[in-house]
């Protein structure tokens, strides 16, 4: 394989177009390195067997001099003309091309005039209307570039899995809709159901792909084409999100849905598994390389769903969750993958609000919520009373709304049965917010971190154990108190802290909260093997957001979990057995 791969080198040509374009060369300079990133795109041979080959120049739009360039990168993995342009050109000229309405000519005239050279200089001079007054840009243009700027700072380059889901699979209903689509499918880290991803992959199955092509690079969320070419094209959502999409024969669609969906690692470990077969797998397809290897296709016909190429090297079908390169090969040689965990098979979620702290709708409501769902039990978990911020429950509250839910169950008005939980505040120093007297009173306790979270990974990872260690306790909530793209873990030793769990016959939740995604996946399959169990909550603070629990679920299912392994898919009797027997 060469140094450098085929995506890498066409963005490599797409971005000398851009740095020529903002020096101001000339448009058939710019335009050469266009058309040989799109000849690229087109080329369905492997990139370094073509440059190995020396036929490069043989693919249109591809010159002496461009053939040469792309060699380099190919095999060399750089190329010094691109550093050099890179280095002589304003890094922050690059970055403002991403606002949405800025092409390379406005950028420069922004440049030359007023001097602007970075996001927070365009913000400024922006903000005191210098832009507006610029020959060729006007008042309504400043205020299209103060709105790009407003939306820039709400989107980051990593997207939220449950803010992307939705897009994606608007887009993905829209294009199932045209008639030349034949397959579609989301593919990338989304199908994997990553906790945050960078861009959308669409993957369509189609044998006429220019108006497919056509209708995605038009459409009216597209605020800028980033490439557009005959089987890739790639473009900026008006949100900020890139997408891209690639159209692939029918026949090929399967191969392809493999290669896209990844991860890397995943794929590296199949295509070796080709070569010692002596066959050759790429996105396109299988080849047999080796004379004498076992055919393939002998028996049976090309294959034409995932499950069909697994079956090829005598694999089981591997979830798209699983790609991971984390032990899942193996596991699907052995027949031995999880039957992994489903919504569905949820029945409940023991981390939930009520507007007597800080949720948005009133107990009633919530209940009303979870009964709209189909859960046979939900618990109410509101903040306990050092949380000021969060308006924390005291003692006299507390026993109040105990009550209360004692009351509604023996109403029978709700079909789901209500457990009286509380989210209890772990005190600096590992003791519970409350006194012993109003913690046995509930029916279940769950312990989270809110304040001194600065404090050294030791101290904190002691007074998360001793937290542990209270008879009280029945589950720690966001072990990690992480913040998606916003705020890291706190220092905690994990090992220890599910250690102690175990040892203590403790529960650590999965925060569905798309922002949370806590704890994280990674550590679930070898902590579940040891004996850890698990609870999927929503830390719903409204009706709408009983729905989290789906990307908890994501999360379990991309830890190995089984129903097994999660408390809230028991039914009621036994929840409420199970429950009582860990809060004596
Ligand atoms: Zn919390
Ligand atoms: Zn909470």
């Amino acid at each position: 394989m060469g140094k450098m791969d085929k995506d890498e080198v066409v963005r490599i040509l797409e971005e000398i177009a851009e740095l020529l374009e903002l020096k101001g060369e000339n448009s058939f300079k710019v335009r050469a390195y266009r058309n040989a990133a799109r000849s690229l795109l087109n080329m369905e041979k492997d990139l370094t067997d073509v440059v190995k080959k020396g036929t490069l120049i043989d693919y249109p739009g591809i010159g002496e001099s461009l053939a040469t360039k792309i060699a380099t990168l190919v095999l060399k993995g750089r190329l010094p003309y691109y550093e050099k342009i890179k280095r002589s050109t304003p890094s922050g000229l690059q970055e403002l091309l991403q606002v949405q309405g800025l092409g390379p000519k406005k950028v420069q005239s922004l440049n030359q005039k007023l001097r602007i050279r970075s996001i927070e200089e365009l913000r400024k001079a922006a903000n005191q209307g210098k832009i507006a007054k610029l020959k060729g840009f006007g008042a309504k243009t400043e205020k299209n570039i103060l709105d790009a700027l407003d939306r820039r700072k709400t989107n980051q380059k990593r997207h939220l899995w449950w803010n992307a889901i939705e897009i994606a699979n608007s887009v993905l209903s829209s294009l199932k809709k045209l008639k030349d689509v034949k397959k579609a499918e989301i593919a990338g880290s989304v199908r994997r159901k990553l906790e945050t991803v960078g861009d959308l992959d669409f993957l369509v199955g189609s044998n006429n792909p220019k108006p497919i092509m056509e209708w995605f690079t038009t459409q009216p969320f597209v605020a800028k084409v980033l490439a557009h070419g005959e089987t890739k094209s790639i473009i900026i959502s008006a949100d900020g999100m890139q997408m891209d999409l690639r159209i692939v024969p029918v026949n090929q669609f399967a191969f392809a849905l493999i290669y896209f969906t990844g991860s890397k690692e995943h794929n590296i470990k199949i295509r070796e598994k080709a070569v010692k077969l002596g066959w050759s797998m790429n996105e396109y397809g299988l080849e047999i390389i080796k004379r004498g290897s076992k055919n393939p296709f002998a028996k049976s016909k090309r294959p034409s769903t995932e499950e069909e190429i697994y079956r090829l090297f005598n694999l089981s079908y591997i979830p798209p969750e699983l790609r991971e390169n984390m032990g899942e090969l193996e596991a699907a040689s052995k027949r031995s993958l999880p039957h992994l965990i489903e919504e569905r098979d949820i029945r409940g979620s023991f981390h939930n609000h009520t507007s007597a702290s800080d949720g948005r709708n009133t107990m009633k409501e919530m209940i009303e919520g979870a009964q709209k769902l189909g859960w046979e039990y939900i618990g109410i978990s509101d903040h306990s009373k050092s949380d000021y911020q969060a308006n924390g429950l005291n003692e006299e509250r507390i026993t109040n709304q105990i009550d209360e839910i004692r009351k509604l169950n023996a109403s029978k008005i709700f079909r789901p049965y209500i457990f009286a939980g509380l989210e209890c505040n772990i005190l600096s120093n590992g003791s519970l917010d409350f006194s012993d007297s109003i913690l046995q009173k509930l029916d279940y306790v769950i312990i989270s971190v809110h304040s001194s979270l600065q404090q050294d990974e030791k101290t904190l990872t002691k007074r998360l154990i001793r937290a542990i260690e209270h008879p009280s306790t029945t589950m720690v909530g966001h072990v990690t108190g992480r913040v998606l793209l916003q705020r890291d873990p706190y220092a905690v030793n994990l090992s220890k802290v599910i250690d102690a769990c175990i040892a203590n016959h403790k529960i650590i939740e999965i925060n569905g909260n798309p922002m949370r995604m806590d704890m994280d996946w990674r550590y679930w399959h070898a902590a579940s093997q040891k004996g850890l169990l698990c609870c999927i909550n929503a830390d719903a603070h409204a009706v709408d957001q009983l729905a989290f629990v789906r990307s908890g679920v994501n999360v379990a299912r991309k830890g190995w979990l089984e129903k097994k392994n999660v408390i809230n898919t028991l039914p009621l009797i036994k929840i409420k057995k199970f429950i009582s027997q860990m809060h004596p």
